[in-house]
């Protein structure tokens, strides 16, 4: 029996439920309690400061540690994340022609809310006549991470933001599991206007669109890009290559690391994908410092 000053609410059982949960969609089924508080930590130097970093450490509420991942499994173990790689973005053939965005140089002064205004009730392509709300982008300003979507889906085109339908609590579910929240990366997408019954933006879509999202990553200048899916891989990398050949690999972006993953649409459709798009993220913890859990066995 759990004494009454140790019970926890519904709310945060239910939300520790649903987090264990998807960690064990991704394989990880060993967790530890860590009981020492986060100050403690900060102290002892195992958690970074808030203030040396843009990331916000894990939520801890109501005196509980929340359960952090184990690593998994010694049957389950991957290789231990390396250093990232030198850029591999020669190696990947770029599309015929001129690349949509070798002649922009970055814009002095550039800011989100001034591509915003430059965007306006944007009439440019044909999307804008079945869209209800032009979706931007959502998140920290000056983001070390970026994500990086496809187009707004029919929820994001009510709400005017990117992933909040089934794939977005997906995705933020992965980003909370990163150690993050959502208003510590920003998100945004290819086009900025819904596509028709979901399909995928079409060539002159994505030409017109993209320069507002290059002027995006540009003006916040994360350390990492992460594409979701094979679209918004291809439109920054300029290759016809299938995701699967590239994905999990860093590569270069206008200088920065990016990394090409599935579509946390793919994953509600293909759960087992899951374990697979874990490994990428944890790359991608590893590069921007957070901590990757290694070895603890649950106590
Ligand atoms: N899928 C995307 O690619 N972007 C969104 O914003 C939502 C779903």
């Amino acid at each position: 029996m759990i004494p009454m000053a140790e019970r926890i609410s519904e709310t945060l059982q239910k939300k520790v439920s649903d987090r264990l949960s998807f960690y064990q969609d991704l394989g990880i089924d060993l967790f530890y309690r860590d009981r020492r508080s986060v100050a403690t930590r900060h102290r002892e130097g195992q958690l970074e400061s808030p203030a040396t970093t843009h990331f916000s450490t894990p939520e801890f509420q109501e005196g509980e540690t929340l359960p952090k991942p184990a690593a998994k499994p010694a049957w389950q173990k991957t290789a231990p994340v390396a250093p990232p790689p030198s850029p591999k973005i020669a190696s990947l053939p770029v599309v015929a022609g001129p690349s949509l965005f070798e002649s922009m140089d970055k814009i002095a002064g550039d800011s989100l809310l001034k591509i915003r205004e430059d965007l306006g009730e944007c009439t440019r392509c044909k999307l804008h006549s079945t869209r209800h709300k032009i979706v931007f982008g959502d998140g920290n300003p000056k983001a070390q991470l970026v994500f990086v979507g496809e187009g707004p889906g029919a929820d994001e085109d009510a709400q005017g933001l990117p992933f909040v339908g089934r794939a977005g609590k997906l995705l933020t579910q992965m980003i909370e599991a990163m150690g993050l929240q959502r208003k510590d990366v920003y998100i945004c997408n290819v086009v900025k206007c819904r596509p028709s019954e979901n399909r995928q933006p079409e060539e002159d879509e994505v030409s017109t669109c993209s320069p507002f999202l290059m002027r995006q990553i540009d003006t916040i200048a994360p350390k990492v890009i992460v594409c979701l899916g094979a679209v918004a891989a291809k439109t920054l990398l300029q290759t016809n290559r299938g995701i699967s050949q590239f994905r999990g690999e860093w590569l270069e972006f206008r200088g920065r690391k990016l990394l090409a993953t599935y579509h946390p649409a793919y994953l509600l459709r293909n759960p087992p994908a899951k374990s697979e798009v874990w490994k990428d993220l944890q790359k991608v913890m590893a590069v921007l410092g957070l901590e990757v859990k290694k070895g603890k066995s649950a106590s």
